[in-house]
């Protein structure tokens, strides 16, 4: 009945459904955005508080279902349901998310939700256990990583409630973990693409010191070309004597940083490191 590689797996618990609602905070003026509502679940309860559901279900045959769910009811007017992939629907206006998530797109859903205008006020969504603990890793955690840094950048985000596999139908290998993310508004003026670029030099080995990840000849050749196309851009020279190395090495060392490690690393030590190499004309898009 249901499909795998959609990640359907059902929500049994009405606690855990009700849980999940009402740390959403919701108000009556609240437009919410549900990412696969299944058979509706918690989009009952939604309806229950919220002026009115997006909800975008990939699966026909359980838009179908919900379909009939509110058929008749008060509610039905203040549904609409979407049939479609949700990394390649447009989104509509939402103030708040709440998504028991398809598992195999978590990190893509996050920062599709994080890109969207207006910001949303905050999203309650269900992960893998693991996935969610990445999310809420801290500078010196076990699981900080790239992405840990990446959404943490633009949100605060808290871990609610743990919920094991055994709420779910059919059950899913893994325990699963809701969080709540809230965007800062306004974000912070940075280049993403740039601000990516050096997370995902500094990450590919955490533990290492930043010198040991700069001096890899990949890492080294990408950033001489970003240097030379950016001082073309800006009509200016190109120093003949040009040691892409040891200009690396000194922006490290000025912010006294070429022993750390990314793995103990926060945002503001990254932005100021940013700020650094910027300012000698290295970037990193
Ligand atoms: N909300 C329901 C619940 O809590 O019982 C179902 C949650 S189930 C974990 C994930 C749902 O997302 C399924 O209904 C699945 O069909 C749907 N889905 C999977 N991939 C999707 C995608 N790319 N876009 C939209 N929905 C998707």
């Amino acid at each position: 009945l249901f499909n795998k590689d959609l990640g359907q797996h059902i929500l049994k618990n009405p606690l855990v459904a009700q849980g999940i609602v009402e740390k959403a905070g919701l108000k009556s003026t609240d437009t919410v955005l549900e990412v696969g509502p299944g058979t509706g679940n918690l989009t009952v309860r939604i309806l229950e508080t919220a002026k009115k559901v997006v909800a975008v279900e990939m699966d026909p045959r359980l838009a179908a279902e919900l379909v009939k769910r509110v058929q008749g009811k008060p509610e039905q007017k203040r549904l609409n349901i979407m049939v479609g992939d949700f990394l390649k629907t447009e989104l509509p206006y939402f103030d708040v998310c709440i998504s028991n998530t398809p598992y195999q797109i978590s990190s893509p859903l996050i920062f599709k939700l994080l890109e969207h205008r207006p910001l949303f006020r905050c999203a309650i969504l269900m992960f893998q256990r693991e996935f969610a603990m990445r999310l809420i890793a801290k500078p010196g955690d076990n699981l900080y990583c790239r992405l840990s840094i990446n959404v943490q950048l633009y949100a605060k985000v808290d871990h609610i409630m743990k919920v094991g596999k055994n709420n779910f139908k059919p059950s899913p290998q893994v325990d699963s973990s809701v969080v709540r993310i809230e965007p800062y508004n306004p974000p912070p003026p940075i280049s993403f693409k740039e601000w990516d670029g050096l997370m995902r030099i500094v990450f590919v080995r955490k533990n290492k010191t930043l010198a040991a990840n700069f001096k890899t000849t990949s890492v080294l050749q990408i950033i001489e070309n970003n240097y030379k196309t950016f001082c073309s851009l800006n009509n200016m020279m190109i120093e003949d004597t040009l040691d892409i190395k040891q200009k690396v090495i000194n922006v490290l060392q000025s912010v006294d940083m070429a022993e750390s490690r990314a793995a103990k690393l926060g945002i503001d030590d990254f932005l100021k490191l940013l700020y650094a190499f910027n300012q000698a004309n290295i970037h990193f898009c």
